[in-house]
């Protein structure tokens, strides 16, 4: 809609007796709610029980505005709807979520987005986490042809924690295997040249976590770079994989044109940047802030993809 429109529009609306503008207010708000729910109930194309994985289902009524099901093998019989066990589950204020998401594709701090929604601080953080849960759990994503991978490092943090006066974060993570200062996180990421990501949060990294993480997400047909750490010749050998090894003594960072690390660190330092305005991520939280991220790396998806995406990657229960 031109923006010429959007003003006549408004001009009109703004002469309109008041109890008219309410009917119209309350119109508006029950299409948005609509909209959500439509894309709610058709997020996921094939339903099945999501309490035993049945298909063999029968509409049940309808409850807050969607359609309930309920399973018919004999020995679950529950009822659902199509959020219950996704990370959406038990949300209110659907007619906010569009404009929630919208905050998120701004980048914009708990406090701005709480503001322009209209929503307390401790609902923008719930909402914030369960909108980005089934994309931090969808971080395994398949790499191909050269991968680039390499360490970075985030201040440890409790940040968003409860019970604080019970915590011990020293000896967290505290596996004798640890390399780190005590108060650095390391996240290892790997990103192929079609710009695809993915991170691992670890506190312990070692080989065997490295190793498991890279197994799933790299085929050998690929081809490695790294820096000089032992983890990726050990990985690479074992797999038969071929890997570019960039040793920086003399701050030699590229070998050949192509074999080298500088997209990974590009992309380092896009996520560095863009997390100075959250003044610190508590480490529980880091994967959400790094799946956010990923979600800016590729095609920027409309308000509307991320709800789908909320609710249809996996089915898992998030808790309160
Ligand atoms: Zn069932």
């Amino acid at each position: 809609m031109k923006r010429a429109d959007i003003n006549a529009l408004e001009k009109t609306l703004a002469h309109l007796p008041v109890d008219l503008k309410q009917h119209l207010a309350n119109q508006l708000l029950g299409q948005i709610n609509a909209q959500a729910h439509t894309l709610l109930e058709t997020a996921n194309s094939h339903r099945l029980c999501p309490h035993c994985g049945d298909e063999r289902l029968v509409k049940w009524g309808r409850s807050g505005g969607l359609q309930r099901y309920r399973c018919q093998s004999l020995t679950c019989h529950k009822t659902f709807n199509a959020v219950t066990r996704t990370s959406l589950a038990r949300l209110h204020y659907r007619n906010k979520w569009f404009d929630y998401l919208r905050c998120m594709r701004d980048s914009l701090t708990l406090r701005a987005s709480a503001f322009r929604v209209g929503i307390d601080l401790k609902t923008a953080f719930r909402w914030r986490h369960r909108f980005l849960h089934a994309s931090a759990n969808a971080n395994a994503n398949a790499l191909s042809g050269i991968i680039e991978v390499d360490e970075t490092f985030f201040a440890e943090s409790c940040k968003g924690k409860r019970n604080l006066t019970h915590r011990s974060p020293r000896k967290r993570g505290g596996q004798s295997n640890r390399k780190y200062k005590a108060d650095k996180v390391p996240v290892l990421i790997a990103r192929d040249r079609n710009g695809h990501i993915s991170d691992l949060v670890d506190p312990a990294l070692n080989k065997p976590t490295v190793h498991a993480f890279l197994t799933p997400i790299i085929n050998r047909d690929s081809i490695l770079c790294s820096d000089g750490h032992s983890w990726y010749k050990t990985f690479s050998s074992e797999h038969g994989i071929a890997h570019h090894r960039l040793v920086t003594l003399d701050n030699q960072r590229v070998i050949g044109k192509e074999y080298h690390i500088q997209n990974v660190n590009s992309y380092i330092g896009r996520l560095k940047g863009w997390m100075v305005r959250f003044h610190g991520v508590g480490t529980a939280y880091l994967p959400s802030y790094l799946a956010w991220r990923r979600l800016f790396e590729s095609a920027q998806p409309s308000e509307e993809a991320w709800l789908r995406a909320a609710i249809s990657a996996n089915q898992q229960q998030m808790p309160t």
